[in-house]
């Protein structure tokens, strides 16, 4: 909830308007705090002046620490400066955009992509470009917060089903009749680390004549062939309309992509307000990611390790006790549900003290009773790591009851 204005500025403290949504969430047990990293990227890092493992990074192929993912941003630096200077339409599109749009399509199997600064962007600017206010947005209940705000922005009616429903997806699409509809969906969960059913949810969408976006924030570089994506390891690249990709992810830069068609980019052009008015994607962002996706391609190593480093803190987690969802055994995102908001931050800040850092998730970013220790294993970790982790976090929740 938006908090009133004070009357005056002045008058604002503990008590009115902001400080007492404050202390609204922090008697909930919903305040959030930053805590401060002091080191490179990597599986340990300096946490507020203490070392720790690193548990909760989507940094999943270790990518944003790589020397030569540093080299290559130093050296989009120096070539072609530290900022594109205007938006992509105006005077900053860079030969450089062109280049990576070309291999980020390459890699996903589509013949175009459009950049944008970020997946939160991506995902505002393409729904809203797809969807207007006389149509429908069919939207997956776990869906990431940013789809929840481009249906916003779209102005759309939108339709929430339940979270992997393909039942509820075909009531709600029925009850489109007649109205343009569109369905999205994440393919890989970003709190719970499952899967959606994408062929069940394109040949729904094909029947009715809907759309189909599928954002693939935690499936690029992570799942399908060549770390290329759950669309394209079920080979539906001709069945989803647009796919979304960030760059700060698996590819360890910043940024984001739409992968479609020649026509679909060209009309994202026109219509994605979120690509239109905001400055181009820094050159070093756009050369670091252009070398993740060459490491990606050509050191299929890294994706065995984030596999097997899944794998390792999976069956770790369960010898201690903990009750793993059934996501496939190699989804590196690993949730550890406890329930309240206020235990999962202790249970966070015991696994603190005993050298592990995974930070609690709570509502609004999971459904409320769901707060857990997100986890993620990643390329960067060395199993013996992952091992002494579970036990650490085993002994956190122990000790807890
Ligand atoms: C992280 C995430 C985004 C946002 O991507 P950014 O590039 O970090 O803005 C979008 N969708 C999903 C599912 C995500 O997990």
């Amino acid at each position: 909830m938006i908090p009133a204005p004070p009357a005056t500025a002045a008058s604002e403290g503990e008590g009115t308007g902001v400080g007492a949504a404050l202390e609204e969430l922090r008697r909930a047990g919903l305040l959030r705090e930053l805590r401060t990293i002091d080191s490179a990227p990597g599986a340990h890092v300096r946490l507020d002046g203490r070392e720790v493992l690193l548990l909760c990074s989507n940094d999943y192929l270790g990518l944003a620490g790589h020397p030569s993912v540093r080299s290559a941003a130093a050296e989009a630096a120096q070539r072609w400066g530290a900022g594109a200077g205007a938006s992509r339409l105006v005077s900053g599109n860079l030969a450089l955009h062109e280049r990576l749009e070309a291999e980020l399509a390459a890699f996903k199997g589509t013949e175009a992509s459009v950049l944008f600064g970020s997946g939160y962007l991506a995902n505002l600017g393409v729904i809203a470009a797809l969807a207007g206010r006389d149509d429908v947005v069919v939207s997956d209940a776990r869906n990431h917060a940013s789809i929840v705000d481009g249906c916003r922005l779209a102005r759309a009616e939108t339709v929430v089903y339940g979270h992997g429903d393909l039942d509820a997806l075909a009531g709600a699409l029925r009850r489109t009749r007649g109205r343009r509809a569109l369905v999205v969906t994440d393919a890989v969960f970003s709190m719970d680390g499952d899967l959606a059913p994408l062929e069940g949810i394109v040949e729904l969408a094909r029947r009715h004549r809907a759309r189909v976006i599928v954002d693939e924030a935690h499936a690029t570089g992570v799942v399908g062939p060549g770390g290329r994506g759950l669309v394209a390891e079920l080979g539906l690249e001709r069945e989803v309309d647009v796919t979304i990709g960030t760059l700060g992810k698996a590819l360890g830069s910043y940024g984001a992509f739409a992968a479609c068609t020649r026509q679909m980019a060209a009309y994202l052009l026109n219509r994605a307000r979120t690509a239109i008015f905001s400055t181009a994607l820094p050159p070093p962002a756009a050369g670091a990611a252009l070398e993740a996706l060459r490491l990606v391609r050509e050191e299929p190593a890294l994706l065995e390790r984030l596999h097997a480093n899944a794998r390792t803190l999976r069956d770790a987690l369960a010898t201690q006790g903990f009750q793993i969802p059934a996501t496939p055994s190699t989804m590196p995102i690993v949730p550890l549900v406890v329930g309240d908001p206020r235990a999962a931050m202790a249970l966070c800040e015991a696994a603190l003290a005993g050298g592990v850092f995974a930070q609690a998730i709570r509502p609004p970013t999971v459904p409320a009773g769901t707060s857990r220790l997100r986890l993620v294993a990643t390329a960067a970790h060395e199993e013996a790591d992952l091992r002494a982790a579970a036990a650490t976090l085993g002994a956190a929740a122990s000790d807890r009851g």
